[in-house]
């Protein structure tokens, strides 16, 4: 479960991205988060994982109170967290296959399960062909597949997605989408930032707007209801 009371964010420059937030997403929950650029729907996301600190409130991920963590449990907290960003973020040198299982390697899993789960998350997204693929060599729609390969090889319970479809095409988008939604029936939580108004009136979830570090809108099986 992620739950957040009266976070406050504000920036070094004085921005305030976060206005008072307070939110309980329950574990195995899908829920967009909408609102106009600038609303603070990144900084909302990045303190889930702990990339952004918030400057007041509580926010408590899979029992963890982060105000509490300590620097060096970061990692460990991080790898029940897939975090899945709009520009992909893959090693360039490294194929899709050593892509994702760095993450397992730098846990010095055992190279028998190493290889096991590579194997696995590859065949979830459709990419057990292209292992041996530089991401140069892959579409954009691949480029993210392996970076959602990557997000969940850990078996993390939530994934959280930064405007995941930003760079692709409609239909690259919706393959995407199927792949989180397959993700999401297994029992992951996925909080995903959308611009995307297609996809949340059509894949109907809970959906979350901010505006001014707020938010303004909280609905089961809401519509994406902004104009663009
Ligand atoms: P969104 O994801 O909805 O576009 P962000 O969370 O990225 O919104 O940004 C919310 C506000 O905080 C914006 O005014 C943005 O310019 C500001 N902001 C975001 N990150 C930083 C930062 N690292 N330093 C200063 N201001 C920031
Ligand atoms: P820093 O916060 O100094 O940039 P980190 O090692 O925390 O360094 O993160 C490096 C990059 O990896 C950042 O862009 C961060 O958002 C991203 N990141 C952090 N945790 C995860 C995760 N669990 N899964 C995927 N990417 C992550």
């Amino acid at each position: 479960m992620i739950e957040m009371q009266e976070i406050y964010k504000k920036y070094p420059n004085g921005v305030m991205a976060a206005n008072g937030l307070n939110v309980r997403i329950k574990q195995g929950e899908f829920v967009y988060v909408v609102g106009p650029s600038g609303a603070g729907k990144s900084t909302f996301i990045k303190m889930m994982y702990r990339e952004e600190r918030p400057t007041n409130g509580t926010i408590t991920v899979n029992g963890v109170n982060l105000s509490k963590l300590k620097n060096k449990r970061i990692p460990y907290f991080r790898r029940q967290i897939g975090v899945v960003f709009q520009d992909f973020k893959l090693l360039p040198t490294l194929t899709a296959y050593e892509n994702i299982a760095y993450a397992l390697e730098v846990i010095e899993e055992e190279p028998k399960i190493i290889k096991k789960r590579v194997m696995d998350v590859l065949e979830l997204v459709g990419l057990k062909n292209k292992a041996r693929m530089l991401p140069t060599e892959l579409s954009g729609g691949e480029q993210q597949r392996v970076s959602i390969a990557r997000s969940i090889v850990n078996l993390p319970r939530v994934v959280i997605a930064d405007e995941p479809t930003g760079n692709l095409d409609p239909e690259t988008s919706w393959e995407i989408m199927k792949i989180l939604e397959e993700i999401n029936s297994r029992g992951t939580t996925v909080v995903m930032a959308t611009h995307n108004r297609e996809i949340v009136n059509a894949i109907k979830h809970r959906v979350i707007a901010i505006e001014g570090g707020k938010i303004v809108r909280d609905e089961h099986q809401g519509d994406y209801g902004y104009e663009n």
